[in-house]
């Protein structure tokens, strides 16, 4: 028997404009006993087919995976990959000698609500939002080999600390697929430690692979502090881009053992770096006044959700006057958030408030945002998340 999801009368709208969730207050009931993770049909009242999706107890009752009536096998899953790689292929990320890590499935925005997968050179590293993609994950895991071949040789999952917690569903982390314990990978032509056994997110935050080649453009002659640095990415392209001097931070002591591994990587030996486990605020509350003319501020998301909105941006506007505070004139900020609750507007408007508490001038020069390999499905705005200024301080 199938398992039937039944709308309440007028709740299918935003499914006729392609939304990809159905929350449970929309749904009127459910038959044939689903499971979590099951895919179900979802009709509206009148009995219409209206869409196939995971089904999911929660807030989230349904996330879409296809808006037609169509088998969800390992050819479906193989469709929507090679799309996914297509569209990489296509803005240049994929296949490149300079560049071997990237994003290839980024959720809603490729279709796929609740799978991310990132690629590191032939390691890839899949990671499930949903219980539906977690139970799906063999499948996905056989489609994800047959679309990149030869190019692929192991498939890392790691979804113990992204699924809502059940004992059952036994997530534990590991491969699915080979094995590898060759974690460098290239980033414009630079080598990163991959540690997606331990890291965070799948290892390497390659969101910001863009901004950090805007920062190494600016970096000649510089000082450059790169506050919450994690691996130290925007530290190594600095040093690229010839700056005087770069210092990382970070509170966490991994991170710091991870930025300095990055370095020895790049640029052995070379004098010009250093790396602090400290805390961001004192760091910036002891720091001398103009001890840095080029500051990067990349903190974790300050908020997780909704409710923490109003704190999330004092926050930002606390973090950004520090910077602003000290930076001396002709200093240059990269400050950003990747706190999907928080909106570029309010965000530009925490900065703004910071530079007024500091009293500086301060012109926008570019306003940064995630990159094509993290695309935004148009029907699902929630999916833009990543946003940054950078700024001449006068
Ligand atoms: N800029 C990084 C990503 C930053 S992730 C990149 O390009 O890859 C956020 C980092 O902030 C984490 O590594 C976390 O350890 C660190 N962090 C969190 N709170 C902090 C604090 N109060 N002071 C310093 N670092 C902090």
């Amino acid at each position: 028997m199938s398992k039937l999801l039944i709308l309440r009368k007028g709740k299918e709208e935003s499914l006729k404009r392609f939304h990809p969730w159905i929350f449970s207050g929309a749904v009127h009931h459910i038959e044939g006993d689903p499971v979590e993770g099951d895919i179900v049909e979802v009709l509206n009242s009148e009995g219409r087919f209206v869409a196939l999706g995971h089904w999911q107890v929660g807030s989230i009752a349904v996330r879409v995976l296809t808006f037609k009536h169509q088998k969800i096998d390992v050819e479906f899953w193989k469709k929507r990959l090679a799309t996914a790689l297509d569209v990489r292929k296509s803005i240049g990320v994929a296949g490149t000698a300079n560049n071997n890590m990237y994003r290839l499935v980024h959720g809603e925005g490729d279709n796929l609500p609740g799978l991310i997968i990132d690629i590191y050179g032939e390691n890839a590293v899949m990671q499930a939002h949903s219980v539906g993609m977690h139970v799906s994950r063999m499948q996905i895991a056989e489609a994800l080999k047959a679309v990149m071949g030869d190019t692929l040789k192991a498939i890392y999952y790691k979804s113990e600390t992204t699924l809502p917690f059940k004992a059952s569903l036994g997530q534990e982390n590991g491969f699915i697929l080979g094995e590898s314990s060759d974690n460098v990978a290239i980033e414009n032509g630079l080598k990163f430690h991959i540690d997606w056994l331990k890291g965070q997110k799948t290892g390497f935050f390659v969101d910001q692979r863009e901004n950090r080649a805007l920062l190494e453009k600016y970096s000649h002659g510089r000082k450059v502090l790169n506050m919450f640095c994690y691996t130290g990415g925007f530290s190594v392209y600095a040093m690229r881009g010839g700056a005087e001097l770069v210092h990382s931070v970070d509170s966490s002591a991994k991170a710091v053992d991870l930025v300095n591994a990055n370095m020895e990587l790049n640029f052995p030996g070379d004098k010009r770096h250093k790396a602090f486990a400290e805390d961001a605020f004192r760091f910036l509350d002891e720091m001398q006044d103009g001890a840095y003319d080029l500051i990067i501020l990349d903190p974790p998301a300050f908020a997780k959700h909704k409710d923490a909105l109003k704190n999330a941006l004092r926050g930002y506007t606390k973090l950004n006057v520090k910077a602003f505070e000290k930076i001396p004139a002709g200093g240059i900020l990269f400050t950003f958030s990747c706190s999907q609750a928080v909106n570029k507007d309010q965000f530009r408007m925490a900065v703004f408030t910071a530079a007024a508490m500091a009293k500086r001038k301060v012109r926008i020069l570019h306003q940064l945002h995630q990159p094509a390999d993290h695309p935004i499905n148009i029907y699902h705005p929630e999916g833009e998340y990543l946003k940054g200024l950078v700024v001449y301080v006068e």
